[in-house]
């Protein structure tokens, strides 16, 4: 790779006002080799445009916050801080807020989950989480296996450490056992090593989709038997439309599961609370990790998460979130359903943020995204949710951040765009 060799950096050429020099960055050649899989998400890149008022995004997965009782959570806050200020601003354990760890296990027991405070471990999101326990298992050339598509800060953190991701297919049901087989066989043919299978099963971000409960079990037990690891990814769990949680992977096999949850969907994004749950020797290596990566957790914001989930009705505001993003997910398939053109297809989640939509051959949805966004409205393309590049007849659409009468809008505007694509 000639831009990571050990030459110190020169300027490649003169740049003159007509031809601007290639590279500005004069420290090109020093960085890590690890650096060179480190690229801006598509959502990064977009963020800017999006967040333009006369911009319907339907690209970011913002959780709307609107419904928070703020007024008494800042009451919450302040008693805190005159209270317990001392503990709650000061540094704490990597292995986070003993308090908040075992109401940690009262939350993933509506999953299912059985679990022992010390087992789990507070982290700054689960985005910290899905990076350490790649950290920790990945050398470069590892290979991950994960649903195709997939979450794109979790490709992100793979590519970060020079993994290797090979993409499992999904359906409706959720990741296929057949083709998980079938991935496992190939890569064990080409002599590389499977580090883990990294899955989101529940309202997949961004497929929409669920996994089916048989086929829980049966992908369990695949793995058990080739004996890979399974990271469970489920910060919506909690977000479904119809009945109860589903149970959780980790719920069914204790050993063989590392769990990520997040209260950035449930609660609030901004205040970066995730955790880690897994097996007692994996979450000693976790927090090693944390020590040497942040000392620790945010002290006063998990305090603050403990103070709510002691202080308030949080399982009552969980369900008004569902209706909210009920709503929302009931406007974006009636629209889609109302204004698509003949040949778009879509996926229709059960609960979570987001729609993943199919539309027909030769239209290219990475390159429609600027005409979509002079039409004022925004989503992103199918490629950033693949590691090789695939997904450019894809989009995801996330129907939690904008108002209903918004979503319509948005759809409405998306197809116009999408028609007068096809007509090119
Ligand atoms: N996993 C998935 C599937 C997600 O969608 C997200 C957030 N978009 C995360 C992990 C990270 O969540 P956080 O770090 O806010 O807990």
């Amino acid at each position: 790779m000639s831009d990571h060799g050990s030459q110190p950096a020169k300027p490649e050429q003169p740049s003159s006002p007509e031809k601007p020099a290639r590279n500005l960055d004069a420290y090109r050649a020093h960085y890590a080799e690890r650096t060179a899989g480190m690229t801006a998400s598509e959502i990064r890149a977009l963020f800017a445009v999006a967040s333009r008022p006369e911009v319907v995004s339907l690209a970011g997965g913002m959780p709307n916050l609107a419904a928070l009782p703020l007024d008494s959570l800042a009451a919450e806050v302040a008693r805190l801080i005159s209270v317990d200020g001392q503990v709650a601003l000061q540094y704490g354990s990597a292995h986070g807020v003993p308090e908040l760890r075992e109401q940690i296990c009262d939350v993933m027991a509506l999953e299912g989950i059985s679990a022992h405070p010390d087992d789990v471990m507070v982290t700054a999101g689960s985005q910290m989480a899905l990076d350490m326990v790649t950290r920790i298992f990945c050398d470069p050339g590892d290979v991950i296996l994960a649903e195709g598509p997939s979450y794109v800060g979790a490709l992100g953190s793979f590519a970060a450490y020079q993994a290797e991701v090979v993409h499992v297919a999904m359906d409706d049901d959720g990741l296929q056992p057949d083709a998980l087989r079938q991935a496992i066989a190939n890569v064990n043919a080409q002599g590389k090593r499977i580090k883990f299978l990294y899955t989101i099963p529940n309202f997949h971000n961004p497929g929409g989709i669920t996994l089916a409960l048989p086929r829980r079990a049966e992908i369990l037990e695949i793995c058990a038997q080739h004996g890979i690891l399974v990271v469970e990814d489920n910060p919506y769990g909690l977000l479904g439309f119809d009945g109860q949680p589903h149970p959780a992977l980790r719920s069914m096999d204790a050993d063989n599961v590392v769990y990520l949850g997040s209260f950035s969907k449930t609660f609030a994004s901004g205040l970066r609370v995730g955790w880690v749950l897994a097996p007692h020797a994996i979450r000693e290596k976790l927090v090693l990790t944390a020590e040497s990566a942040t000392l620790c957790p945010p002290t006063l914001n998990q305090m603050i998460v403990s103070r709510y989930l002691s202080t308030h009705d949080w399982q009552g505001q969980i369900k008004i979130f569902q209706e909210q993003y009920r709503e929302r997910r009931d406007a974006m398939l009636s629209a889609l359903e109302q204004y698509m053109p003949p040949g778009c297809t879509w996926t229709r989640p059960d609960g979570g943020f987001f729609v993943w939509l199919t539309v027909p051959e030769g239209v290219d949805t990475k390159a429609m995204l600027p005409r979509a966004v002079t039409q004022r409205v925004a989503y992103v393309s199918g490629t950033g949710f693949y590691h090789d590049g695939f997904g450019s007849r894809q989009m995801r659409l996330s129907f939690c951040y904008p108002t209903p009468e918004r979503i319509r809008e948005g759809v409405r505007r998306l197809a116009n765009t999408l028609t007068e694509e096809m007509e090119l």
